[in-house]
């Protein structure tokens, strides 16, 4: 096993207490619809899903942890197995969840038309 799927695997045993159905704004996956974990590499966060290996980026510099990571150090040797693990997982489009029913207009409450 290389260190790449010895991650994704222990990401898998976390997930087992996953909430199906969270929606964490950044998309779920879309075998399983679960938020999954997130990870850094350099300023970009992905999104994966370790039990179904599944990867959907979700933007760059969207959390501050990058940051820390760079200035903790090592974070280029860590973005490196960040990557390494992502590459074995399948780059999907994430299921995003339909948003709540917004209340209707005030006009129309008041039968105008
Ligand atoms: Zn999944």
């Amino acid at each position: 096993m290389t260190p790449a799927e010895a991650q994704l695997a222990e990401a898998a045993a976390r997930q087992v207490s996953r909430v199906p159905f969270e929606d964490n704004g950044f998309g779920l996956c879309p075998h399983c619809n679960c938020a999954g974990h997130y990870v850094n590499v350099h300023r970009a966060q992905w999104f994966f899903c370790a039990v179904c290996r599944t990867r959907w980026r979700a933007g760059e510099n969207l959390f501050s942890s990058w940051r820390d990571e760079l200035t903790a150090g090592g974070a280029k040797e860590l973005w490196a197995a960040n990557a390494a693990m992502l590459e074995l997982c399948e780059n999907v489009e994430p299921v995003i969840p339909p948003s709540p029913p917004s209340p209707p207009p005030a006009e129309e409450e008041h039968g105008t038309r």
